[in-house]
C-alpha cells in the first residue's frame, strides 16, 4: 500500500473542505471496498478523510412518510432496526443479506451507494423505494443517481449524508448470492405504493447484479399492475462473465422476482 495521510473528520463541513482542498483525497466510510482497492494498488489517494464516526451521518429514523438512514450507518444496524423491519421489511432484510457478518459490521449505506457496484444490493432498494440521496449540497432522486457501472451523479468532492426512503405499502427483496462474495448474481427489489396516479399502478421493480448497473424493470412492474405474467428479461448490457452467462442472469432475475413477490 502507498503512504497516505489519514484524517478523522470532525464534521461533514470539515470533510467537504478537506476534499475540496485536495483533488486526490477520498472519504473513508466502512473501508470494505476502498481499503482492498488501495491494497491492490488500483487507487492511491493522497489522504483518507474518515467519516465513520460522525454522529450526524449515523442512525435510522422515521420522518413522516419516509425513513432516513444516515450514510455512515452500518449494514448490521439497518438489518437489526426494529422500526425499519416493520415499516420497510425488504430494506432491513436486504441489509442482512449483504456479504458476511464482518462486512455488515463495517460496510455502510453511503459507501455502497457511492461505489455503485453493479452487483451491490442497496442500489436496488434505493431505486425501488423512490429514494432521495442527500448530500451536503443537494438532494438527488435515485432515478438520476445511478449512471452505470461504478458511476454515479456525485461530484468528486461531494459527500452523501443520508438517504430518504419512501415508505411503501409493502416490499420485499430476493437475491441469488454469489457463493463466495455474497454479491448478487441477480437481486430483485419489489415495492408497491398506492396506485392513484402512479406509474405502473404504484409498482416498482429494481434489479441488480444482472446488467452494467442497477435498473428499473418496467415490464415487470407493469405485469404486476395488470396481474399478468412477466415477460422474460431481455438486456443488451447483461453481464456475461466467468460467474454466469447473460441469459442465466436474466433467468435468475425472473426467479428472484417470483421469490420476492411470494414474500410480499
Ligand atoms: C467480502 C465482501 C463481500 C461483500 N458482499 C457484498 C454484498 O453481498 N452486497 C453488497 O451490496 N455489497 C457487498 N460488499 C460491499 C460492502 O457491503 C460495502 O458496502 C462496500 O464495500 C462500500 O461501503 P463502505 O462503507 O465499506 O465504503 P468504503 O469502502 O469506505 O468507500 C467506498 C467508496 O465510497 C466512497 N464513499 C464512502 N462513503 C461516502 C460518502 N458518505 N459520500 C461519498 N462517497 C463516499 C469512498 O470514497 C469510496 O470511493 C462486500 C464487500 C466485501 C469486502
Amino acid at each position: 500500500m502507498y503512504a497516505f495521510n489519514y484524517q478523522r473528520a470532525e464534521s461533514v463541513g470539515s470533510a467537504a473542505a478537506a476534499l475540496s482542498a485536495d483533488a486526490s483525497a477520498k472519504v473513508l466510510s466502512g473501508g470494505m471496498t476502498l481499503l482492498p482497492s488501495m491494497k491492490h494498488r488500483l487507487i492511491a489517494p493522497s489522504a483518507l478523510i474518515d467519516l465513520a464516526r460522525l454522529p450526524e451521518l449515523i442512525g435510522v429514523r422515521e420522518e413522516g412518510p419516509h425513513w432516513w438512514v444516515g450514510a455512515a450507518t452500518r449494514h448490521q444496524e439497518v438489518a437489526a432496526h426494529a422500526g425499519l423491519q416493520q415499516a420497510i421489511p425488504g430494506l432491513a432484510d436486504l441489509a442482512g443479506l449483504i456479504g458476511d457478518p464482518q462486512v455488515r459490521a463495517r460496510g455502510t449505506l453511503g459507501g455502497s451507494l457511492a461505489n455503485n457496484d453493479p452487483s451491490a444490493d442497496y442500489p436496488a432498494a434505493a431505486l425501488a423505494l423512490r429514494a432521495r440521496i442527500l448530500t451536503e449540497r443537494r438532494d438527488i432522486a435515485a432515478d438520476d443517481f445511478f449512471l452505470g457501472m461504478f458511476a454515479t451523479a456525485l461530484q468528486p468532492d461531494e459527500i452523501i449524508t443520508g438517504v430518504r426512503f419512501c415508505t411503501p405499502v409493502r416490499c420485499a427483496y430476493a437475491k441469488f448470492k454469489h457463493p463466495a462474495s455474497g454479491y448478487a448474481m441477480a437481486g430483485v427489489f419489489v415495492a408497491q405504493y398506492p396506485a392513484a396516479g402512479a406509474e405502473h399502478g404504484g409498482w416498482r421493480v429494481a434489479v441488480t447484479g444482472v446488467a452494467n448497473g442497477v435498473f428499473l424493470w418496467h415490464e415487470a412492474a407493469q405485469a404486476l399492475a395488470q396481474q399478468s405474467p412477466t415477460p422474460p428479461l431481455l438486456r443488451d448490457d447483461a453481464i456475461d462473465d466467468v460467474h454466469a452467462p447473460a441469459a442465466y442472469r436474466c433467468h435468475l432475475a425472473l426467479q428472484m422476482l417470483n421469490q420476492a413477490c411470494q414474500a410480499l
